[in-house]
């Protein structure tokens, strides 16, 4: 069942590891069909690179009946929260990544200090950070999908980091982002010896475009 989608989050999965995103086993991946109400996600306690088709689990997300497989992620809640509160999302990736991490120990968001920021939908223009709730509670699974609901990028205080997207390959992109906007964000604090850099504002974000007039076009 879902064999294509369950292969695309193994996929994103293993992508995710190879790149530093989610270590040690760490983070988890999962994908809505919206159809059938159903989510695929990634199990607990297996390598990425060992894992198989059958070790992915389906859960439905009106009530996170188990439908196959053996050991959901710790996280489905807080996932199918997430879903529950954005409709137009298809795939959530969470991790663990380094940089993103230690700014949300420190419950500090991450500002736009890069135009990229303008590619994902922020009510603030900067990563926020979700309020802590401890790992696997409803409590942590409300707090995030509070901020999801309205921010594809998010950390979670004193744990990690959370991207959604409209297919699994969007959402790890989101999470590279937030990684990548993380460490420029550290450098460039470590550089100005701790002076905030600059930051774009939510409207100024919005506004941005390429002047198209000066792209190659055809005549
Ligand atoms: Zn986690």
């Amino acid at each position: 069942m879902l064999e294509d989608l369950k292969s695309e989050i193994i996929v994103t999965a293993q992508e995710a590891q190879r790149t530093g995103l989610m270590r040690h086993r760490s983070g988890n991946v999962s994908a809505l069909d919206k159809e059938k109400g159903l989510i695929v996600i990634t199990p607990s306690g297996i390598d990425r690179e060992a894992l198989q088709i059958r070790d992915i689990s389906v859960v439905r997300l009106e009530d996170l009946a188990l439908i196959e497989g053996e050991k959901p992620s710790s996280e489905t809640l807080m996932h199918a929260a997430c879903y529950r509160v954005r409709e137009d999302i298809r795939a959530i990736v969470h991790t663990h990544s380094p940089v993103a991490t230690a700014f949300a120990v420190c419950e500090r968001p991450v500002p736009a200090i890069v135009y990229e920021m303008f590619l994902f939908h922020t009510a603030d223009g900067c990563i926020p950070v979700a309020p802590f709730a401890r790992p696997g509670t409803k409590e942590l699974a409300d707090a995030v999908a509070g901020v999801i609901k309205e921010n594809d990028l998010a950390l979670m205080a004193r744990h990690g980091a959370i991207a959604v997207g409209k297919s699994a390959e969007e959402a790890l992109l989101a999470a590279h982002y937030i990684e990548e906007f993380a460490t420029v964000y550290m450098h460039a604090l470590q550089i100005s010896q701790g002076k905030e850099p600059a930051a774009f504002t939510r409207d100024e974000l919005d506004a941005w475009e390429y002047p198209e007039e000066i792209l190659p076009h055809r005549k």
